[in-house]
């Protein structure tokens, strides 16, 4: 008997599975290796959405959040994980620079948003009209995390490298049963992954294809995150990573040609160095269509949930909305009503 079943170990999970040790609950993990959003994804975390300069949903509350859960997690496995970073955004004319001042005045932006602008030459970048800095940006490793964290669940024996096989799940007097385990809950974190679920697949779980690049640029020196048309993250030496692309019509994870052309025609916008591409990695971005997160309880099956719907902002609202869902699990704590999953319940009924 475990107290939990997690399928999915992207970060939806591996924040669940966090809130679980902490509260000394027993579990094991289901990954088939399916998904991989949190294995390429960009790993930035910031509290402003750059193209119009608006804030991020509850930024504050996932901000606080947010270093003593990846430290809590480098300490115990030993890697480093969270690097808080400048995120400096490139202006491209003097309407932005207007934009971005009246933004940074706004109550809810002003403790994220830098009123002066930052003119820095930076060799081999093109900026004639400067930056905006945003404040308490930074960046997440989470391919290293997802993998590291797999390894010591492996270690433990609570992993299952497998696909959750929907059919074999019954319902006990104490809970569930699946393929000789008894266990309390399910909680399903599957990622893009939650569209075959047959319990949860009635959610509009659109999903979002993004595509990064990783490249070598041997003349640049930057130390800080740099915010164009794409983003440009220094991995350290001379690598850096190139993102992202947003598609939604193909639900793939193979990198395409496609979005490669248009990465770096938005590069070479601004770069104006040589530089070589060494990686190109896609995966699907769990989006929904209201661009909020799917958590909570079936709207009929008892003792199973859905932890999902994290979008384009992983890193920041995992850890922030595991233990709400796990206090609505066990001392039927309430969800904020925009990402409570029973916002779409008639679609259930409907389809039942
Ligand atoms: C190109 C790109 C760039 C991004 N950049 C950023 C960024 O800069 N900052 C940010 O915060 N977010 C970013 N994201 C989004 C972020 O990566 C996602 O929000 C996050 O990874 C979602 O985590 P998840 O655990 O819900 O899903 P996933 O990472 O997809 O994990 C789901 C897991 O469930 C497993 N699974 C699914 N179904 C089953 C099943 N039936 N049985 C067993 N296992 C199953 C899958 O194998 C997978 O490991 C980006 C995403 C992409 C693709």
């Amino acid at each position: 008997m475990v107290d939990y079943i997690v399928v999915g170990s992207g970060l939806a999970g591996i924040a669940f599975c966090e809130e679980l040790r902490k509260r000394k609950r027993s579990f094991v993990v289901f990954d088939d290796g399916s998904q991989q959003s949190s294995r390429v994804g960009g790993g930035m975390y910031n509290p402003v959405i750059l193209k119009r300069f608006t804030p991020v949903w509850r930024a504050k509350e996932q901000l606080d959040v947010l270093p003593g859960f990846y430290s809590a997690i480098e300490k115990r496995l030993g890697v480093t994980l969270n690097t808080p970073l400048r995120l400096l955004r490139r202006f491209v004319s003097v309407e932005e620079q207007n934009n971005w001042f009246e933004a940074a005045d706004k109550p809810l932006l002003a403790p994220f948003m830098c009123t002066t602008i930052v003119h820095r030459k930076i060799d081999g970048v093109h900026a004639d009209h400067g930056f905006g800095e945003v404040l308490h940006a930074g960046w997440v490793y989470s391919g290293l995390l997802q993998e590291a964290y797999m390894k010591e669940l492996d270690k433990e024996h609570r992993l299952y490298k497998e696909a959750f096989a929907y059919d074999a799940l019954e319902w006990t007097e104490n809970g569930v049963h699946y393929d000789g385990l008894n266990a309390k809950h399910v909680v399903f974190c599957e990622g893009f992954g939650l569209h075959k679920n047959p319990f949860f697949n009635y959610l509009p779980l659109n999903g979002t294809k993004g595509e990064v690049l990783e490249v070598d640029i041997p003349g640049l020196e930057i130390d800080h995150i740099l915010k164009s048309a794409v983003f440009l993250l220094p991995l350290g030496g001379s690598r850096y990573k190139v993102g992202a692309t947003y598609k939604w019509k193909d639900k793939t994870n193979a990198p395409t040609q496609e979005a490669k052309d248009e990465l770096l025609e938005k590069l070479e916008r601004f770069l104006k160095i040589p530089y070589k591409v060494t990686a190109h990695l896609a995966g699907i971005r769990p989006t929904v269509a209201d661009r909020r997160p799917l958590v909570g309880s079936h709207p009929e099956h008892s003792n199973i949930y859905v932890f999902n719907g994290l979008g384009s902002r992983g890193v920041m609202i995992g850890p922030w909305a595991a233990p709400i869902l796990l206090e609505h699990i066990e001392n039927e704590g309430e969800i904020p009503s925009e990402m409570d999953a029973v916002r779409f319940q008639k679609r259930w009924f409907k389809k039942a």
